[in-house]
């Protein structure tokens, strides 16, 4: 089995897993902490900013792809080695734990159905990466899976697919805009 991981905004509780809620912000504010933070699934800071400003989202969409791509090849999304940084309570100072399965990674981001969605969520172009990694991704309550849709196994034909209808999972018809309409 396949060890699952829940990304989905802070407040979509109904889409969080049964384990600890971690941080996937580049700049949660006080009260987005949760049990603990995930660096390495949080947006580059500048990156961040720029969208900001600009609005930019083709830019900001293709930044962060090239940041998780970095990761992946590095091997910093596979078990074990896709850690947290837990602030014990008390403790002397934080300390560091793997990702495990049940864990929540969370935004500050409303779900696509709710009147205060506003843009699409960082958490949707990190999907595809975490799957690959060999996490089943369960993504505002849509569990994504890494597999063979074809009737001929091939490697190059895996791919991230919804669990639940088996079309290819691409952020881009999800929240996110093409990239040729943005
Ligand atoms: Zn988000």
């Amino acid at each position: 089995m396949r060890p699952s991981l829940y990304l989905a905004g802070f407040q979509a509780r109904t889409f969080h897993g049964p384990g600890r809620k971690l941080c996937a912000m580049a700049l949660p504010r006080r009260w987005e902490h949760g049990d603990g933070r995930v660096a390495v699934a949080a947006p580059f800071e500048d990156d961040l900013r720029a969208v900001q400003a600009t609005g930019d989202l083709a830019a900001y969409r293709a930044a962060c792809e090239r940041r998780w791509q970095t990761f992946a090849e590095l091997g910093r999304f596979e078990r074990d080695r896709f850690r947290c940084v837990v602030h014990a309570d008390p403790g002397p100072r934080p300390t560091q734990s793997p990702v495990v399965d049940g864990d929540t990674l969370f935004c500050a981001c409303a779900a696509l159905d709710s009147p205060r969605w506003k843009h699409p969520c960082h958490l949707e172009i990190l999907a595809p990466f975490l799957v690959r990694a060999g996490w089943d991704v369960v993504l505002w309550g849509r569990r994504i899976e890494w597999t063979c849709p074809d009737v001929f196994y091939s490697p190059e034909s895996e791919r991230a697919v919804y669990a639940d209808t088996g079309e290819t999972y691409d952020p881009a018809t999800y929240g996110w805009p093409n990239a040729e309409t943005t």
